[in-house]
């Protein structure tokens, strides 16, 4: 771990915050078992995400003049090029995820190889935009797909967590810049329930609470931070109130700076070289 002198914020701003969203759509369950190809019902809270989930979040980031970023596997992509394109055409950012959200650890190393390549032809092909950043299903790197996202050029990854401020990953001699994220940040372990996850299905004011702290200490820290959301799970009508909460003080704060993850990415980068 190499940690990074903390940039100097855009407009005085004593600290940075990025929004952060895994669009997985059904990937998420039919890469968990194959068995999920013929659960209709289960897929159907998957694509509840990028039918009503999804534009319910474009629709709130709209009108809070807030750019975020949006980590969608290949796969999902190719399945729905409209839902998917309209996260570009709202100025968001989109990110790597997979292609068919296997996670690396379970799966093989010429898998892991073809997952980021996938990935990223998919993307490219359909939306007509390459990833800048990469972030791994399930959130498990191993050095197979770390060099294989290190080889691929990406300018940064979002899926570790050794450090709450923006550092440097290194494995086998290669670094990534790491915008980190954490279980404690992420709606799916507080929030999210399904068939073969047991969630703890969270009341949404607790987790509104635990994330207006963190983002407390953060502007204490001056320091950037990163949630991660899935539309299936804080796009529902209860939990919702937790991401309009979030992006009220977001609006009304005028020392934090919002921003894509790329932008932060290129803060770091202008300041060290983190690359190598
Ligand atoms: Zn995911």
């Amino acid at each position: 771990v190499r940690t990074l002198r903390c940039p100097r914020w855009p407009n005085g701003a004593r600290a940075a915050v990025s929004l952060t969203f895994d669009v997985d759509g059904e990937a998420a369950l039919t890469a968990e078992s194959s068995a999920f190809r013929t659960r209709l019902s289960s897929l159907s809270d998957q694509r509840f995400g990028i039918v009503r989930g999804l534009p319910r979040i474009l629709t709130l980031l709209r009108e809070a003049h807030v750019a975020a970023t949006f980590y969608v596997p290949g796969a999902t992509a190719e399945r729905y090029p409209d839902e998917i394109g309209a996260i570009i055409a709202d100025g968001h950012e989109i990110g790597h995820h997979g292609h068919r959200h296997l996670p690396p650890h379970q799966t093989s190393p010429q898998a892991q190889q073809e997952e980021v390549a996938a990935g990223l032809e998919a993307i490219e092909r359909v939306l007509g935009v390459r990833p800048r950043g990469y972030r791994a299903p399930g959130w498990e790197v191993t050095p197979e797909t770390f060099r294989h996202v290190h080889a691929a050029g990406f300018q940064f990854d979002s899926s570790f967590m050794a450090d709450d401020r923006p550092y440097v990953e290194e494995h086998g001699g290669r670094a990534l810049l790491e915008l980190p994220v954490h279980w404690t940040l992420d709606d799916f372990p507080l929030l999210a329930f399904r068939p073969t996850f047991v969630g703890t299905l969270s009341p949404p004011d607790a987790v509104r609470d635990l994330w207006l702290r963190e983002l407390g200490s953060a502007v204490l820290d001056g320091r950037h931070t990163t949630f991660t959301m899935h539309p299936e799970v804080i796009g529902r009508g209860s939990r919702f109130g937790v991401l309009e909460a979030l992006v009220t003080v977001l609006m009304d704060r005028e020392d934090l700076w919002v921003a894509r993850h790329t932008d932060v990415a290129d803060l770091y980068t202008a300041g060290d070289g983190v690359s190598s």
